[in-house]
């Protein structure tokens, strides 16, 4: 019989926020694969865990795949964790993931820390519905395309960055936030531990001499601004734009007609090919 794939949630800072079942299960398994393995020790260490440690990282991802479906097959439990919180979340396991439901592997997640949702429910930005980017592209067209999809998202926008490059994305946000509220959360679960709220002329103000952990959060932009920006969008930009929004394409050609006050049809024989 096949083993088992935990996906283990370990803390972001605070070592308290380990749960009483990740413990249990990083006692049980038979291996752990580890994004740092040196990281993680320290962490079995505290909690006086010994087991098989693996390294399981981002640029070994793919070739370690193999080797652990391997083990699961012959019935080892693994579990994957990160270097901090939930694994899978801009952090190694999604590759894995697939491939042990391909090969109809159990997959558990075993619940704690993330940075983002955390982040997320102390930010005093609406929660009902958010987008979460990861860290932004740093490839400039591919930077330019998630610029454009963050000034058009109506829904709460969170975004990780490396504390180096936090100035740079943020002086990015300027030219397309106007006055949205942003929230820096920073070193969360940990003694400095701070949400910074403005808009991002004043964030930015505030960042200079900020260090550690940051992860920004921007309000979803409101329906009047992106009236707007509609207008001065192209035929297919708006197309694109309602699309990302999760419209079909009888809605989104409604809509534009109406945007632009000319009638359906005009606008369906634009698009006819889509
Ligand atoms: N898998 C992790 C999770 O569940 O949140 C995220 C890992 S990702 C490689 C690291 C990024 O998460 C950091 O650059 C930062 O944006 C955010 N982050 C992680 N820990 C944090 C903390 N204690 N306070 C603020 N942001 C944190």
């Amino acid at each position: 019989m096949s083993g088992k794939l935990y996906l283990v949630a370990t803390p972001i800072g605070n070592l308290e926020d380990i749960t009483l079942r990740a413990i249990r299960i990083l006692k049980e398994v038979d291996l752990i694969a580890a994004e740092d393995t040196r990281n993680t020790l320290k962490l079995l260490n505290h909690f006086e865990i010994k087991k098989p440690l693996i390294s399981y990282h981002r640029h070994n991802e793919q070739i370690k795949v193999d080797n652990l479906i391997e083990k699961l097959k012959n019935g080892e439990n693994i579990a994957v964790v990160s270097d901090a919180g939930t694994p899978g979340i801009s952090d190694p396991g999604e590759v894995i993931v697939k491939e042990a439901i391909k090969n109809s592997i159990e997959v558990i997640p075993i619940p704690g820390a993330c940075a983002a949702i955390n982040a997320l429910i102390a930010s005093g930005l609406d929660t009902k519905e958010f987008t979460f980017m990861g860290f932004l592209p740093l490839n400039k067209k591919l930077r330019k395309e998630k610029l454009k999809e963050i000034e058009n998202e109506t829904k709460t926008i969170i975004i990780y960055e490396a504390p180096h490059k936090l100035k740079n994305t943020l002086e990015d946000l300027k030219d397309i936030l106007q006055n949205r509220k942003v929230v820096l959360a920073r070193e969360l679960t940990k003694i400095h531990e701070e949400f910074i709220r403005g808009n991002i002329e004043e964030i930015i103000s505030k960042a200079e001499s900020l260090k550690g952990e940051m992860i920004i959060l921007i309000e979803g932009a409101k329906y009047k601004e992106k009236e707007v920006e509609l207008n001065e969008l192209s035929l297919d930009e708006q197309f694109e734009f309602y699309k990302n929004q999760g419209l079909d394409k009888k809605e989104i050609i409604k809509k534009i007609a109406k945007d632009r006050g000319v009638s359906k049809n005009e606008i369906y024989m634009e698009f006819l090919d889509k």
